[in-house]
């Protein structure tokens, strides 16, 4: 059991070693409905889970239609009246910060503007690609799960580039739509990857997208067994929740001031994930990444749940 390392240089494909060897599954990909009973369940078939706020099952957290628009979100003071937080704080000095993101796409919309900060502070950061995102277009010609496990990789590369970062990028190899029947697979990674103190950022436990929800879950168990510290991030959740939702942990939240250069470099990012951006006449599907979602994901702030 290992990882594949990689370099970040952008237009290099990730290294072609066997890794993990999970062949891409077909199952639920980033950005599709997630449908009913889909959710993270204790009876998933793994040894790990432990009720570690498990959330039982996904039927009220749908990603479907346009979702909460951010008109809406930006209306609600509550989002105004978050406490704040530093990047210094977040990852105090000689911590690691490790980011486990189940897509490629997910680092950069989730948590692309405390990337520059760490890398200002001199935080070493560890990327973790949990899948590399094959399954976001399912049945399409012109975008195969080949393709795309080639393409979306060097997409976060040439983000990292454009965020003008040099993380260490890992790459677990696990089936998009496919983490939560490899937890104990992701748990066992973590488990090999954290020291004691690393603080480990990925997708909010119940934040709808079954892969999202799994890395939550996997990481939470791991940080508990390494002594590492978990902060969880909210992705899809602004898509299905609504201002002071009571399913969203508000008195976790804090809130990530971006200056107007970091947030331009997020943008300029995000324009390195094509695959998502476009529509695909091949299918029909619209992009996964239309300007409505886009605009909930790059606020001049992120949100970050401790
Ligand atoms: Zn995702």
């Amino acid at each position: 059991m290992g990882f594949v390392s990689e370099t970040h240089a952008p237009g290099h494909a990730a290294k072609g070693a066997s890794g993990m060897g999970v062949t891409a599954g077909m199952g639920v990909a980033d950005g599709m409905t997630v449908a009913s009973g889909m959710g993270i369940g204790i009876g998933s078939g793994t040894g790990v889970a432990s009720a570690i706020g498990t959330p039982g099952h996904a039927h009220d957290r749908h990603i479907d239609g346009c979702g909460t628009l951010d008109a809406t979100w930006q209306a609600w003071p509550g989002l105004a009246a978050l406490l704040p937080i530093s990047a210094a704080v977040l990852v105090p000095a000689h911590r690691r910060a490790i980011i486990v993101a189940p897509h490629p796409d997910d680092e950069v919309l989730a948590c692309g503007g405390l990337l520059q900060l760490l890398h200002a502070q001199g935080t070493h950061t560890v990327l973790l690609a949990v899948t590399d995102g094959d399954a976001s277009h399912p049945g399409s010609t012109l975008l195969t799960p080949a393709d795309l496990g080639r393409h979306r990789p060097r997409e976060t590369a040439a983000a990292m580039h454009a965020l003008g970062i040099t993380p260490h990028i890992l790459r677990a190899r696990i089936g998009d739509g496919q983490v939560l029947a490899n937890l104990d697979q992701l748990h066992n990674l973590l488990v090999q990857l954290l020291q004691p103190g690393d603080v480990v950022f990925t997708t909010f436990r119940q934040d709808g997208h079954p892969d999202h929800e799994a890395c939550g879950l996997a990481a939470a168990l791991a940080v508990r067994a390494c002594h590492a510290t978990l902060v969880e991030m909210p992705v899809w959740s602004w898509h299905w929740a609504t201002p002071g939702d009571h399913r969203l942990p508000w008195r976790r939240a804090r809130r990530l001031q971006l200056s107007d250069d970091i947030l331009q470099r997020k943008q300029q990012a995000v324009e390195c994930f094509q695959t998502q951006l476009n529509d695909d006449p091949s299918t029909g599907q619209p992009a996964i990444l239309p300007p409505h979602v886009l605009q909930r994901l790059l606020r001049p702030y992120e949100i970050y749940f401790i």
